[in-house]
Order: structure tokens, then C-alpha cells, then sequence
């Protein structure tokens, strides 16, 4: 059973000529994780200022629980944001920060205590409470601004590329982090972010967003599995995107491999297949010495092998764990072949 949260209606959005946003529908399940995800000047920050208030749409409406929320200023939406704008107060102790939208509301001393004891915990930080905000890491700072922004009990949770400005290893701790935390409190969480791995790791659902217009909204494995077309294959995952033109027998030539495409695309139409690296398998030439490419580079990246191989005149990515399969190098005659339920087959743009 569906259970929309806030529904999207229509939103179109523009900047004198460029148009940002281009008629989004868009429907947010009550208590889901939800990514924007697409590549720069895609419309995703513009959606989510607009989800938060600081941006009006052109047109259309956004809907909470069934109210028309477009003229609502975005301090009176209650909702809770982690905007890279909206910096921690430096002036201000953790608690003191934690505690300001309780205290904006008329909580009492002993519920701001509470609640700012309770979130500390939940950001495993319990014994920072006095410290000064310039004293904190940054691992911690982020942890700080997004318990501030829950401890109003947000009706929706609004995050900007949170995580950005982190190195590697706390980024990916604070991934986990955050789903845990989101999913104890059972917030809906709108999320930004242009990192597909980012995405994946966080969303029930992701929305990616190209040209302003969603391209495909759906769970991570769904995307990433079948993609809804070549822009978000492109975009998701490692993908090669190889054009060909379907033979007369409704079938595709890959890598000097048929593949059968039923009855989907008539004979000569242009078609682009898009295949990811991980689902392309490579093996030696044949004793002749024949194959469909060679190798022009290769590497080891400790997890798994990342090989480029040239097929007319295409460079095709190829990944493979070292453990599986011989180590092949740049020079090596190859002939490649990939599994068709992995292969993707779109009109050519
Ligand atoms: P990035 O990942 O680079 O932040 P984005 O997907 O968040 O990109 P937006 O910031 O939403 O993209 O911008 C979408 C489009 O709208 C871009 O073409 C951008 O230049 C334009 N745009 C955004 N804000 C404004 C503004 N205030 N004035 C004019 N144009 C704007």
C-alpha cells in the first residue's frame, strides 16, 4: 500500500532561460530514504530548495500529507536541513546548537536536555556536549548538524551533499551512520547527491534526475539493474554503451556476439546496448590467435582488475577479480563476451 508523503505535482522551474526543472512528478513514500542523484546541473539541488522553501517553482505544487505547502515559508515547514549553507553556530557550544530549533519552539529546559542527551548518544558523541563547535573534527561537525537538524523531529529530513567535504573512510562510515540513524527515527529523508555509490548505499528510492526531467525512479537495484535509458546507464554503474544497428534477423551484433533481441527492435533500427564492465567476460584468443579486441591498458586495483579493450575502434571497459580468470595485459588479443541478461538495449538518442 502506498503511503505519499509529499507528492511533487508538476514542478517546473526556471532561471531566465535555463530551465532547471522540467515538470517533475515525483511521489515520497512516509518514512523512505530518497536520493536525488545526477550529474552537475542536473536540477537536483534546485529540487531540493524547493522541497525546503528557499526556491519558489514556476509552477506547480508540492503536497505534504495532502496540504499545498508552495507558499509555506521554509522556517514554518519544520522541517529539519543539512545544507552546506547552513553552517553550525561557531559561537555556540554542541548542545547549544543541537538544542536551538527546541529552544525556537518553547521547549522546556529539561526537554532540550533530554532530547540533546539522547541525540549525542545516538551520534555516538556523548561526551562532547560543552565543546566549542571550532574544536570539532570535521566527522564530527557533520554528525553535530545533522543531530541539530533531527532533534526537532522533522516532518521531513533535507540533506545537501552532507558528506562531501569528508575523506574516504568517514564517509563511508558516516554512510552507515546516517541510514541507521534514519531508520530509527523513521524520517522521510531527501538526500542530494551526485556519488552513485553514495546513493546506492543510502536510498529505498532513487531519483535520477538529467536535463532537469526524471529520468528513471526506482530502488537502487532496479536502476542499476535495468536502467530506463542510456543517460541513466550511462550514469549508473560503470556502463559501456556500444551503438549498433539490429541485422535482419532482429538480432545485435556485441563483440562479435549475436545477441537475440526478440521481437523488440525491427531490423535496422539503431539501437545503443549498454553493458557493464563487471558483465563482460574476456578470454584468450583462440589458437589462431583471433579475437574480437586487444588490451590497451590494464590495471590492478587490489578488489579487482580494470582492463580498456580496443573493439572497433571502441575502447570497452572490462572488470574482473584477480582471484577468477588469467592476468592479462596491455598487447593481449582477447575476445570478450557478455551475458545478455546484462545487456541493456535502448533506441539510439
Ligand atoms: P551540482 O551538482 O553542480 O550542484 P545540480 O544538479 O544541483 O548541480 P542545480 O544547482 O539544481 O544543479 O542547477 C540546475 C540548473 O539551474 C543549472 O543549469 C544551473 O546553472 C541553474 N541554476 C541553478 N540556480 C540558479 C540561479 N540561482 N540562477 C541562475 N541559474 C541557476
Amino acid at each position: 500500500m502506498t503511503n505519499t508523503h509529499l507528492n511533487i505535482e508538476a514542478v517546473s522551474k526556471s532561471f531566465g532561460a535555463v530551465t532547471a526543472l522540467n515538470n517533475i512528478d515525483l511521489k515520497i513514500e512516509r518514512g523512505s530514504f530518497v536520493c536525488l542523484l545526477g550529474p552537475s546541473g542536473c536540477g537536483k539541488t534546485t529540487l531540493l530548495r524547493i522541497i525546503a522553501g528557499f526556491e519558489k517553482p514556476t509552477s506547480g505544487r508540492l503536497l505534504l500529507d495532502g496540504t499545498d505547502i508552495s507558499e509555506v515559508a521554509p522556517h514554518k515547514r519544520g522541517f529539519g536541513m543539512v545544507f552546506q549553507s547552513l553552517a553550525l553556530f561557531p559561537h555556540m557550544s554542541v548542545a547549544q546548537n543541537i538544542a536551538y530549533g527546541l529552544k525556537l519552539r518553547k521547549a522546556s529546559a529539561l526537554e532540550q536536555r533530554e532530547r540533546v542527551e539522547e541525540l549525542l548518544n545516538v551520534i555516538e558523541l556523548p561526551h562532547i556536549a560543552d565543546r566549542a563547535v571550532s574544536e570539532l573534527s570535521g566527522g564530527q561537525r557533520q554528525r553535530v548538524a545533522i543531530a541539530r537538524a533531527l532533534a526537532i523531529q522533522p516532518k521531513l529530513f533535507l540533506l545537501d551533499e552532507p558528506l562531501s567535504a569528508l575523506d574516504a573512510k568517514l564517509r563511508d562510515n558516516m554512510q552507515i551512520e546516517l541510514r541507521r540513524l534514519q531508520q530509527k527515527f523513521g524520517v522521510t529523508t531527501v538526500l542530494v547527491t551526485h556519488d552513485q555509490t553514495e546513493a546506492m548505499m543510502l536510498a529505498d528510492e532513487l531519483v535520477v534526475l538529467d536535463h532537469g526531467i526524471v529520468q528513471q525512479a526506482a530502488t537502487p537495484t532496479e536502476v542499476y539493474r535495468t536502467p530506463a535509458n542510456s543517460l541513466v546507464a550511462d550514469f549508473i554503474g560503470a556502463a559501456n554503451l556500444v551503438h549498433a544497428e539490429v541485422d535482419g534477423e532482429e538480432k545485435l551484433k556485441l563483440f562479435g556476439q549475436m545477441l537475440d533481441l526478440g521481437n523488440k527492435f525491427p531490423s535496422g533500427t539503431k539501437v545503443c546496448a549498454a553493458v557493464r564492465a563487471e558483465d563482460i567476460e574476456l578470454n584468450r584468443a583462440d589458437m589462431s590467435g583471433r579475437g574480437t579486441g586487444t588490451i590497451v591498458f590494464a590495471r590492478d586495483l587490489g578488489a579487482f582488475q580494470e582492463w580498456l579493450v580496443s573493439v572497433d575502434g571502441q575502447e570497452i571497459r572490462v572488470r574482473g577479480t584477480t582471484a577468477i580468470g588469467p592476468n592479462f595485459q596491455a598487447g593481449d588479443i582477447v575476445s570478450l563476451k557478455a551475458d545478455p541478461a546484462r545487456v541493456s538495449v535502448f533506441p539510439a538518442q
